[in-house]
């Protein structure tokens, strides 16, 4: 199965052959400031994301102190990807580009005390961290492996 979609205005166009690894929601002070409330992203590594068209990349401390990288759209700015340093390797894609191919359930949220009050946990929660959860989340990226295959 591959997932395919783009920006807002169109100059930006990404694709992807596998489910990703994890579905996940950050709930950290830089993402609510950055995506205007919790992330919902999907994880993979980001050798399986194609990207074609002019993405501007920006970079500053994540939620874990560590640095992140943004990429967006140059021209009309919507979020492409973002890559964490803390996870090497691995790039987190804003569920909502995927909208209508990928129903959104997510499995991890993290730094969970700072989900917004008018937010109930979801339901599809496994794991809730009040960190990053780093260790503890690359664990659970493995064992999400296996479900890949099922998906
Ligand atoms: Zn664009
Ligand atoms: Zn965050």
């Amino acid at each position: 199965m591959a997932y395919a979609g783009t920006c807002l205005c169109g100059d930006v166009s990404f694709s992807f052959q596998f489910d990703p690894m994890m579905q996940f929601q950050c709930h950290c002070s830089v993402c609510q400031r950055k995506f205007g409330s919790s992330l919902n992203a999907l994880a993979m590594p980001e050798d399986e994301l194609t990207v074609e068209g002019p993405v501007r990349v920006f970079t500053t401390k994540g939620g874990s102190g560590q640095e992140m990288h943004y990429g967006n759209c140059a021209v009309c700015g919507t979020s492409i990807w973002n890559k964490p340093e803390v996870l090497g390797g691995m790039l987190y894609l804003p569920a909502g580009l995927l909208a209508g191919q990928i129903e959104f359930k997510p499995t991890v949220e993290l730094w969970s005390g700072g989900r917004p009050s008018f937010m109930a946990q979801a339901p599809t929660i496994k794991a809730s961290f009040t960190d990053n959860g780093t260790v503890e989340r690359i664990q659970e990226l493995l064992e999400n492996l296996d479900q890949r295959d099922a998906g």
